[in-house]
């Protein structure tokens, strides 16, 4: 599921390929279209402009076109497209944006759980869908005063986009990881220096990950994501790396290198 580096590396391949050219044709299935919205708003909004910027927020990326930003959610495994003649999966492609140079832009979603938006107050629209601040830019006083004021599982807190936006499943078992910090801690136990070492943990993560455009086979040694696997060795010790579940969702650990707090 795309997360913040999937999506920082999404807004890079836009900016280098489909910004400042003028958009002359705009379509989009009813499938992915938010609740809401309609073709017709996407498509006024679209039509007839270039986008402009490209401001990521969290898991969502929002595109500037005239006055209106449009909103790209990627749900589970969605990305975008430039293309000329073909796209690479046109029965996924469910927003397409013909520009003036004759090449497209495709927002191609294989599983439909993503969406597209429009808006025109992007702070308003983070806010109504209450998320909290980037992963990449909240401070770390504020990113310990927000996690010292959970409760539950560490894991849950640190996926959770209400107190942070931008780590899923994947980003989150890597950042606990190279913290040495267990998934099932209890935030409450952890203190104000373990957090202050989380947040740095966590931005180290997930901007080296974008750098790399969240590509796992271009991580570092030392990462547990391409190791993902129940069994696999530990890249840090001569541990095995093992499957748990965290609130239902698959969660890799080392229980060598990760302290469980409780
Ligand atoms: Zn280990």
């Amino acid at each position: 599921m795309p997360e913040l580096p999937d999506v920082r590396a999404f807004m890079g391949y836009l900016q280098s390929t489909a910004l400042h050219k003028k958009i002359v044709h705009t379509s989009v299935d009813e499938a992915v279209l938010r609740k809401g919205t309609s073709l017709q708003a996407v498509a006024r909004a679209a039509t007839g402009h270039s986008m402009e910027e490209a401001q990521a927020h969290g898991k969502h990326l929002f595109v500037k076109t005239g006055r209106k930003w449009l909103v790209f959610h990627f749900g589970m495994t969605g990305h975008f497209d430039y293309y000329e003649c073909q796209p690479e999966d046109e029965d996924h492609t469910h927003a397409d944006f013909e520009l003036e140079n004759g090449y497209h832009l495709a927002y191609v979603a294989p599983r439909r759980l993503g969406f597209v938006d429009v808006t025109d107050d992007v702070a308003g629209y983070i806010e109504k869908e209450g998320l909290g601040e980037d992963a990449l830019r909240i401070s770390r006083d504020r990113f310990v005063e927000l996690m010292q004021n959970r409760r539950g599982m560490l894991k849950s807190a640190l996926t959770n986009q209400a107190v942070v936006a931008g780590v899923g499943n994947v980003y989150a078992d890597e950042i606990l990881f190279q913290a040495g910090l267990h998934p099932k801690s209890a935030v409450k136990a952890l203190g104000t220096d373990a957090l202050r070492k989380l947040h740095t943990t966590m931005q180290h993560v997930l901007r080296e990950a974008a750098d790399r455009q969240a590509d796992p086979s271009s991580f570092p040694d030392s990462w547990l994501t391409p190791r993902r696997e129940d069994g696999a060795a530990c890249p840090s010790c001569s541990g095995t790396i093992r499957r748990i579940t965290v609130n239902g969702r698959g969660t890799y650990v080392c229980p060598s290198c990760q302290s469980e707090f409780s």
